[in-house]
């Protein structure tokens, strides 16, 4: 396993030496210690980010010669994909079959941006229609400069991937902070990036834990731009550091999405969608549809599928055959959701599954699969965001109630509705206020389409041409071609 910071093509210790322990979730032992990068390190890392583009040739190379890098870079991630996918069962707790996945769609990543890096090649600047035809205006996309991104526990490897591989297709150079979490897939990436022969300072991966590597980077004036995926408090910080000298900012926070059940949906394919909806990755993922709204018709019915289904769910170490739930990432993960369905035991609310701790020989951060039935629609489990196995659930009569129900938040990252009636189910995706709506699913990402969050769950839009589009900075280029001098002081 690497250690150390990946500085300007090199691997250095931090500046002041510290190192943080990384624990396996499942079982609880410190399998490896990372650098405790601190505002020194960043201040390196980022020196060397505004190096490699101010002086170094990464923006100024022709999009395929970019595009070739990052296709290589995708090669290593599939050629590592066992190495890679182990790295993020022991570091998340994940469950390996999914940690597959999500090498799998790192990779997929790096290759989308590189044919999006191609296609900058093909097309030329936009020429501006002007009324006054003695001037003749263009429109480049040039790379905004030196991007600070600051990634969550939840995806280790993808998140990076959403980040890395946009910002290197449109020229731009990074600094990558990982979660202190789990940082073990962001340095092999860092080895990757070496082993491709990525130019120095083009990607730069510092780790450390947020108030010591994270918020100098954010408070860092020669950052041109920062994206940010993580919780709306440090969303918020990001937001407000950004203010101070007028930076770029992408955010990608939380949610708690709502997942609307129509009485003529079947009743097994619902269950399917609620299950993979709130507990794959443990819950602990943004767009987890943790409201499920269903019709009185068929509540009873979904209740007793649901609870049975849930029930059956095996727990285990990720690296374990047929396990569906790992551990949370964290003691402190384990704490946070626990004291949730706590409070929400302490309200009264009925608990048709799980709700307790487990552990697995004795160890582990484990949270049961757990369904909690009609809390109140201002309790805390209702309206905020658990980041865990827990799914909350109420019924409804009417399609207007749904819908009310389903936009009484202040997230608004995903939505998804189940029903046959695809006129009703066009009509519901069009009146959800959420940046993301599953028709008859849920969760299904894809690299090429938008994802990003309304209200309180973000701003920007990563993945697709959106996704390039975060680290693009539009020029202006007007010619004069005037027959007659312009005339205003020189008559
Ligand atoms: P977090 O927002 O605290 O951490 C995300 C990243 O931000 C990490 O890399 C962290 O080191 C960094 N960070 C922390 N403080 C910082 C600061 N002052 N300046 C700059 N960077 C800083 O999230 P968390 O503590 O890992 O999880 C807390 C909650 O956040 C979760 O329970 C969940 O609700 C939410 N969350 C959401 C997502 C998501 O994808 N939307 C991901 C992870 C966590």
């Amino acid at each position: 396993m690497q250690s150390g910071l990946y500085i300007e093509g090199r691997w250095v210790s931090p500046v002041l030496g510290g190192t943080l322990d990384v624990v396996n979730p499942a079982t609880e032992e410190i399998v490896h210690r990372i650098a405790a990068g601190t505002s020194q390190d960043i201040d390196l890392a980022v020196a060397a980010a505004r190096r490699a583009f101010d002086a170094g040739p990464w923006p100024r190379l022709p999009g395929t010669e970019r595009a070739a890098f990052l296709r290589a870079i995708a090669i290593e991630i599939r050629e590592r994909r066992n190495d890679l996918a182990r790295l993020e069962v022991i570091d998340n707790g994940k469950p390996m079959p999914e940690a597959l996945w999500d090498i799998d769609d790192a990779a997929g990543c790096f290759e989308y941006y590189a044919g999006l890096a191609e296609d900058m090649d093909a097309s030329p600047p936009e020429t501006i229609d002007l009324a006054d035809e003695r001037f003749v205006s263009k429109a480049v996309r040039e790379p905004i400069g030196v991007c600070g991104a600051i990634i969550p526990w939840n995806f280790p490897l993808l998140m990076a991937a959403w980040k890395v591989a946009p910002a290197l297709a449109a020229g731009c150079t990074m600094i990558l902070k990982p979660s202190e979490l789990t940082a073990l897939t962001a340095l092999e990436l860092g080895k990757i990036a070496d082993a491709v022969g990525l130019p120095a300072g083009v990607l730069n991966i510092v780790t450390g834990d947020g108030p010591a590597a994270g918020q100098p980077l954010i408070d860092h004036r020669d950052v041109d731009k920062l994206a940010f995926t993580g919780s709306g408090a440090i969303g918020s910080k990001v937001m407000a550091a950004a203010a101070r000298n007028i930076k770029c900012v992408s955010l990608e926070l939380g949610g708690k999405s709502p997942l609307l059940v129509f009485e003529d949906t079947d009743v097994d394919q619902a269950v399917e969608w609620i299950m993979f909806g709130i507990f794959w990755n443990q819950g602990q993922v943004c767009s987890a549809t943790s409201r499920v709204l269903v019709h009185t018709s068929i509540r009873d019915r979904l209740l007793t599928r649901l609870t049975e289904e849930t029930r059956k769910i095996r727990l285990g170490n990720g690296l374990s055959e047929n396990v569906l739930l790992g551990p949370l990432v964290s003691r402190k993960q384990l704490e946070r959701v626990s004291a949730f369905v706590k409070r929400a035991k302490s309200e009264g609310f009925a608990i048709l599954a799980g709700g307790n701790r487990r552990t697995i020989d004795g160890k582990g951060f484990f949270f049961e699969p757990t369904i909690i039935l009609d809390p109140a629609t201002d309790s805390e489990i209702w309206r905020e965001e658990v980041f865990g196995p827990v799914v909350c659930i109420r019924s409804f009569s009417e399609e207007g109630e749904a819908i009310e129900l389903a936009n009484d938040t202040r997230f608004g990252l995903a939505a998804a509705v189940l029903s046959q009636d695809l006129a009703r189910a066009n009509r519901i995706a069009a009146a959800l206020r959420a940046g993301i709506v599953w028709i008859n699913c849920s969760q299904p990402t894809f690299t090429e389409a938008p994802w990003g969050g309304y209200k309180e769950s973000g701003i920007g839009r990563e993945l697709g041409r959106w996704g390039l589009e975060n680290y693009l900075e539009t020029k202006q280029i007007t010619r004069f071609q005037g027959e007659a001098p312009w005339g205003w002081y020189i008559k």
